[in-house]
């Protein structure tokens, strides 16, 4: 009682960049759109912008379909997301997230020339799903200004953004990430920099465990319909691992093994594993435990 609450100023983003024009790049660069914040959509690579612009476009198309987007809203969402393979693009926005390919070296590269591209104070986050924030924070001179901002797939569906705070973040730094985070009509946790943070550290015993139930012999459909239609879950968890993708769902379990390794081990011949190996990678490319056509 009487005490002054310390308050972290928060900026206003107006104008956000994402870097990384993929599945997750192109879902970001549409919820900050479709939520009135203009957005610059940088990559390296021309078709990859065009794919980040088709999906937009695609999601926005289906909205209308059912009749919950209009003409004015599917214009002014593309409009307001604008393609750039140039860094000179990106040097006034208020926020900038980085979606690029999840590896540290580039990721690295990438947060160092992001830093030599915008002014002192612009906000600089990762999309990293399985990269240490005080790693990557060591590329950055300025590593007050950054944290984690962690998004999941697909972006326009799923409600929650993970915010990573490292150990040099500011107050001021995350305050600005979680009014972001709201603006784009997401719900923002924060969280300490961990092995798969809070929903991957949840996630990944749970696949774990129905890994083992698969090498005990266990059927992955009548698995699935258990913890779907009677559970009562959205989705079981064979079906939710080609959703994620095995490449994704083998390296970051890999990650948390190493990482927490107390409380997480790599299983020997995981059938997550042996789906990657042999190229059966999800819905991504069409065939995981299921076949997509
Ligand atoms: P993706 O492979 O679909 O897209 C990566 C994009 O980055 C490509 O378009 C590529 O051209 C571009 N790129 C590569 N180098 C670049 C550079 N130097 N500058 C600009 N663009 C560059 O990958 P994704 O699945 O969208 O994942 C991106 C990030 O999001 C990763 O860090 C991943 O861990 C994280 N993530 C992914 C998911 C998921 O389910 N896919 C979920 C949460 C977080």
């Amino acid at each position: 009682k009487g005490k002054k609450q310390a308050k972290a100023s928060t900026k206003d983003v107006k104008q956000t960049a994402v870097l990384g024009a993929g599945i997750m790049g192109g879902g970001i660069a549409y919820q900050s759109a479709v939520k009135g914040t203009p957005v610059i959509m940088k990559d390296i690579n021309q078709d990859a912008l065009d794919l980040g612009l088709n999906e937009a476009a695609k999601i926005l198309g289906k909205g209308m379909q059912r009749g919950k987007v209009t003409p004015a809203v599917m214009a002014s969402t593309l409009n307001n997301i604008v393609p750039t393979l140039e860094y000179s693009a990106i040097k006034d926005v208020d926020l900038v997230i980085e979606a690029v390919v999840e590896n540290p070296k580039v990721k690295g590269i990438v947060l160092k020339e992001t830093e030599q591209n915008v002014s002192d104070d612009t906000v600089i986050c990762s999309n990293t799903s399985t990269i240490s924030i005080n790693q990557l924070a060591q590329s950055l001179d300025k590593p007050e200004r950054f944290c984690g901002m962690h998004f999941f797939n697909p972006v326009h569906k799923m409600p929650l953004v993970e915010i990573i705070r490292g150990e040099k973040t500011t107050d001021a730094t995350i305050a600005t990430v979680v009014a972001a985070t709201l603006k784009m009509g997401k719900t923002p946790i924060v969280v300490n920099d961990c092995p798969g943070f809070l929903v991957n550290r949840v996630l990944f015993p749970y696949f774990a465990g129905f890994s083992k139930l698969v090498m005990d012999g266990a059927d992955f459909v009548a698995v699935d319909k258990v913890m779907e239609k009677i559970f009562g879950w959205p989705m079981g968890p064979a079906y939710l691992l080609d959703v994620v993708g095995m490449d994704t769902a083998d390296h970051a379990s890999s990650v948390m093994a190493d990482g927490i390794p107390e409380r997480m081990q790599k299983i020997d011949n995981d059938p997550v594993t042996l789906l990657y190996k042999s190229e059966r990678l999800g819905q991504k490319n069409g065939k995981g435990f299921y076949n997509f056509s």
